[in-house]
């Protein structure tokens, strides 16, 4: 089956079978007609019809190499350098597009992490999880499916490991293994995009030990099997979703994500879609894999947000006339190298990886953690900025009926008319909702935050890539402590050869 279009998407999520999704104390009984959905679905449409669009064409298809055929880029695991700029030049781009999530980069950043854990796996367990893998993702890139990754457990008491909480189920877990597969029980929350998937595939959260091994599972899940119930999230925006077409201009823009809490009530999983079960000594690999590749993303992404909200930001002030202000273009300034920074930092973990055994493509870890990290930051600097520019005007004015369509326009539209010309009153409330949605009513500033993982997440993950002892030797060199030059030599020279990754650093404590 050839690359999918945007309509014979919508006809597939269409022919899912009747999945148990609530929204607001309601069933929601197609997914693809509600209308608290309707931006996300442009969102994937979207996504799907770039693939055939000239000018994304390019960066979107990729040549499978399990298949030799075309596939999506979201659908093959990274293998190599080149795929792994690639993939940051797609995030970037669409989210310059988008303002949001595009839904498939979680699904592909678990194809790209387990690609080489079940390898690593089966390598030294003598298992046949890659196989299965492979064989389940050829299945995924011919009929050009979304998966989303679910790794985000509730958690309870988040002193406590899995195995030690009072209710079992705060992380999701193996609770039967049969003959010819298991049974997993358990939920995930902030879900992005996963009512609009098609399978999503659990990774486990954290590192397990082996009292918890029950919760070192990965697995594919066609998202409409039965005992599978969604609570779809709101967001400050929801109840303008559900309005008219005036309602629909407050929103600010056409794209929209959502996230949704998932819940696995004793759910049968096939082997053939099992890729981990109960293997704890590999889930901090896992994770360090799906990282590395998912936080590359992260801050590419965030960059693209921040250069459409830089772009309105510059509108907004353009339209009070303040554009040239050099406050203002120090701070428009400030905005455009803050994109770009976190668009260097994804392009270079992808370009300073290393390949893995299985063929796969890793990104350098320490860079990733480090994007990710600023990911968490810098694009709130930039919130700042917008909303000082925007003056609370963007978090108050009125709605697109009143200026647009009621008995109050006239005197709006000649109240908030902007002061540049050929700008109308109604291309000034456009262009403010577009920065509100991003600055506060959407959950784009959340993602940047958490998605991911959050600040202390990347933080660390950092701190225990970073070779401290070698760094020091260097400043002992330096300062005369030590005047071994030729020492300093090796170690700076190490750079360029093996790249800050070492597994021995994940090992797990039994407690
Ligand atoms: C918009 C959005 C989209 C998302 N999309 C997805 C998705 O598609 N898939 C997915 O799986 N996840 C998704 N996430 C989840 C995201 O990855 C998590 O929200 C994020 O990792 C932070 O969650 P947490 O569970 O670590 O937070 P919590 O555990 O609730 O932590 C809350 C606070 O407590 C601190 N804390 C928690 N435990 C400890 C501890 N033991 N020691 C010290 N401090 C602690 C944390 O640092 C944090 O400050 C999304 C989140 C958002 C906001």
């Amino acid at each position: 089956m050839a690359l999918m279009t945007g309509e014979e998407y919508l006809k597939s999520i269409k022919a899912r079978k009747p999945m148990d999704i609530w929204f607001r104390g309601e069933k929601i009984t197609d997914p693809s007609g509600h209308p608290a959905l309707k931006p996300s679905l442009e969102t994937i449409m979207t996504i799907y019809d770039l693939g055939h669009h000239p000018k994304f064409r390019e960066m979107l298809v990729v040549k499978s190499h399990l298949t030799g055929k075309e596939c999506n880029l979201y659908t093959s695991p990274l293998m190599s350098r080149e795929d792994a700029m690639q993939k940051t030049r797609v995030a970037r781009s669409l989210a310059e597009v988008l303002g949001c999530c595009t839904f498939r980069c979680t699904g592909s950043e678990a194809i790209s992490g387990l690609y080489p854990l079940t390898y690593d796996m089966d390598k030294a367990l003598g298992t046949d999880y890659h196989e299965r893998f492979k064989k389940w993702l050829m299945n995924v890139q011919e009929k050009d499916l979304t998966i989303t990754a679910a790794l985000t457990d509730v958690k309870g008491d988040r002193k406590l490991k899995p195995e030690h909480q009072k209710d079992k189920d705060m992380y999701l877990r193996v609770v039967e293994k049969r003959d010819d597969g298991i049974v997993i029980r358990g939920a995930k929350i902030n879900q992005t995009g996963v009512l609009f998937g098609h399978e999503f595939v659990i990774v486990p959260t954290a590192a397990m030990t082996e009292e918890g091994k029950a919760y070192a599972v990965s697995c594919a899940v066609p998202a409409d099997t039965p005992g599978v119930s969604y609570a779809l999230g709101r967001t400050p925006f929801d109840q303008r979703m559900m309005g008219d077409e005036y309602d629909n201009i407050d929103i600010g823009k056409k794209y929209g994500d959502h996230q949704a809490t998932l819940i696995c009530d004793d759910i049968f999983v096939p082997n053939e879609r099992v890729f981990m079960c109960e293997e704890w000594e590999f889930t901090p690999l896992l994770i360090e894999f799906f990282t590395a590749v998912h936080r590359l993303t992260a801050g590419a992404c965030k960059s693209g947000g921040v250069s459409l909200l830089t772009g309105a930001t510059k509108v907004v002030a353009d339209s009070i006339n303040v554009g040239k202000i050099s406050h203002i273009r120090s701070k428009l300034a400030e905005m455009g190298i803050t994109a770009e920074t976190l668009y260097a930092l994804s392009l270079s973990a992808g370009v300073e990886g290393f390949k893995h055994e299985s063929g796969a493509w890793i990104p350098n870890s320490l860079l990733a953690h480090a994007a990710k990290y600023q990911a968490t930051i810098m694009p709130h600097n930039i919130v700042r900025y917008v909303r000082e520019i925007m003056s609370g005007t963007g978090e108050t004015f009125p709605a697109a009926r009143d200026l647009l369509d009621s008995g109050i326009s006239e005197k709006l539209r000649k109240y908030l008319a902007p002061a540049k010309e050929g700008m109308t009153p109604e291309d000034r409330l456009r262009v403010y909702r577009l920065a509100e949605n991003m600055a506060r009513g959407s959950n784009w500033s959340a993602m940047a935050i958490h998605g991911g993982g959050n600040t202390e997440a990347a933080r660390l993950m950092a701190y225990r890539h970073m070779n401290l002892d070698k760094l020091a030797k260097l400043a002992e060199v330096a300062c005369g402590i030590d005047d071994n030059d030729e020492l300093a030599a090796d170690l700076i020279s190490e750079r360029h050869g093996k790249i800050d990754w070492d597994p021995k650093i994940f090992k797990v404590k039994a407690k």
